[in-house]
């Protein structure tokens, strides 16, 4: 009798698990919920502020996987003490303020409005080096994936470590989905990061090189918080389609610095009629946006947060761990 429930009990195990595994990513659809917060932590060149060049972010899993996007100039090398263990990196483009063609030599180098990232990484990268040094995985597809393989390698890493993952594909790392969402921008590899006689013939004709397209992400943690990471994006109709119909983000990472990339009015737009977030971060605007933590009046983060009504707009301070529920709500550090 004991053997028998048993039985039953590892069947009904298996078919729960069957259940949730075939839970679609969309909030429309059954949530498979856990317990648990994901920790997001900026990396920015000033502690406790959110400064011009910060790129980076690291999210950490409940389950511990611990994930970098955009490693750019803020994060000093693979030795910066703020990494801790990586199990993913993420790049959004080859652009050397995401790839990390210089960076900070200390945190706190130089200003927030202008911070000292004079250590030179091309014709490699930062994001490499931390790739190779941590024994990280990272994903791209195409020409991106095949680039970043050869500078992994190039920083005493293996190839092995950049699988391929393209849009409308997903991956699992430790427990967290991560898929590759349209970025609206450009992804060429500038002449620094190429061997000398194709950057030579490269730059008579202003020329980069091809490396395919950006990469936008979307993470699914195992608590069921859904992320979208926009990378260097204008508007798209991909962040009504894919990001909120298909895949249901709850939290949005917004890049809203103007010029290269959405500005505040168009970021808000993203967030008020495309992607319906629960909460938002702005990211990526290009300026001193702090002053002891406190967001400066007339900055282009503070017009964005202006133009925000309906939900919760997180500052991303250097160093500050916030945590959110499955949710997205967030229950600590913000
Ligand atoms: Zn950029």
């Amino acid at each position: 009798m004991k053997r028998i429930s048993i039985v039953m009990a590892s069947v009904a195990v298996a078919a729960a698990a069957t259940i949730a595994a075939m839970a679609p990513a969309s909030s429309h659809g059954v949530k498979a919920m856990s317990s648990g917060t994901v920790k997001i932590t900026p990396l920015g060149s000033h502690d406790g502020e959110f400064c011009r060049r910060d790129r980076a972010m690291l999210f950490e899993d409940p389950n511990g996987t611990r994930i970098l996007y955009d490693a750019g100039r803020t994060v000093a090398g693979p030795n910066d003490p703020r990494l801790g263990k990586i199990d993913v990196v993420l790049l959004s483009s080859v652009h050397g303020d995401h790839i990390g063609d210089r960076v900070i030599a200390n945190v706190n180098a130089g200003t927030c409005a202008k911070p000292k990232t004079n250590v030179k990484m091309a014709p490699n990268s930062n994001t490499a080096a931390i790739i190779a040094s941590k024994k990280a995985k990272a994903y791209a597809g195409g020409e991106m994936r095949n680039f970043l393989r050869a500078k992994v390698k190039a920083a005493g890493g293996s190839p092995k470590q950049i699988d391929v993952l393209r849009f409308g594909g997903q991956r699992k790392a430790g427990g967290v989905r991560i898929a590759i969402v349209p970025v609206t921008h450009s992804n060429g590899a500038g002449p620094a990061f190429l061997n000398k006689s194709l950057a030579t013939e490269l730059k008579k004709d202003g020329l980069t090189a091809y490396v395919g397209p950006d990469n936008g992400f979307i993470l699914t943690f195992s608590n069921g918080l859904v992320v979208y990471l926009s990378g260097d994006s204008g508007i798209s109709a991909e962040q009504d389609v894919t990001v909120r119909r298909f895949y249901g983000a709850e939290l949005a990472i917004i890049n809203a610095g103007g010029i290269f990339t959405s500005g505040p009015e168009e970021a808000a737009f993203s967030i008020n009629a495309l992607i319906r977030p629960k909460a938002v971060i702005p990211h990526h605007t290009n300026e001193a946006a702090t002053k002891g933590g406190k967001l400066i009046p007339g900055t282009k983060t503070a017009k964005f947060k202006s133009l925000i009504k309906a939900i919760p707009v997180h500052l991303p301070l250097s160093g500050r761990t916030m945590e959110f529920d499955g949710n997205a709500k967030c229950v600590k550090g913000c």
